[in-house]
């Protein structure tokens, strides 16, 4: 587990969200399921992004997934708050592919950067950020 740093910017735990992040916090990847036409529904929402419904239901993930794309951070630039990720660099942002479908913004972890690659198998690794927070990441699986 990452040492704790309070300093980085944190997500916001919205009412829509809030699910997401109890979930997290008990190590449970969920994402919502629109129960009226099967799409899934990322980010958190209300309503279903195809067809408006209001039956979106947190679904449990296997956690599972590989890399569709992704980039390496070797240096920040700009407001203080990117400062507070100088120590993690270099480091990886990728988007996710789950074995259910949806994509996710993450990072790969547990790896060196020169080691990730489009198509890797990975799976999720949750990071706690705050007391509260429980950052879904990814390592090689
Ligand atoms: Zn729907």
């Amino acid at each position: 587990m990452a040492e704790l740093d309070v300093r980085k910017p944190l997500p916001a735990i919205t009412p829509e969200a809030k699910t997401f992040w109890d979930n997290a916090a008990e190590q449970k990847l969920t994402i919502q399921r629109c129960q009226a036409c099967q799409a899934w529904v990322w980010t958190p929402k209300p309503l279903c992004n195809e067809c408006g419904s209001d039956k979106v239901v947190w679904t449990p993930m296997s956690g599972k997934g590989e890399v569709y794309s992704f980039t390496v951070i070797r240096q920040v630039v700009g407001r203080a708050a990117s400062k507070s990720f100088e120590p993690d660099i270099p480091y990886v942002i990728a988007w996710v592919d789950l074995e259910e479908g949806p994509r996710l913004i993450t990072n790969i972890i547990g790896c060196p950067v020169d080691k990730v690659e489009l198509g890797m198998k990975v799976t999720v690794q949750f990071e706690k950020a705050s007391e509260k927070i429980w950052l879904p990441k990814f390592k090689p699986a």
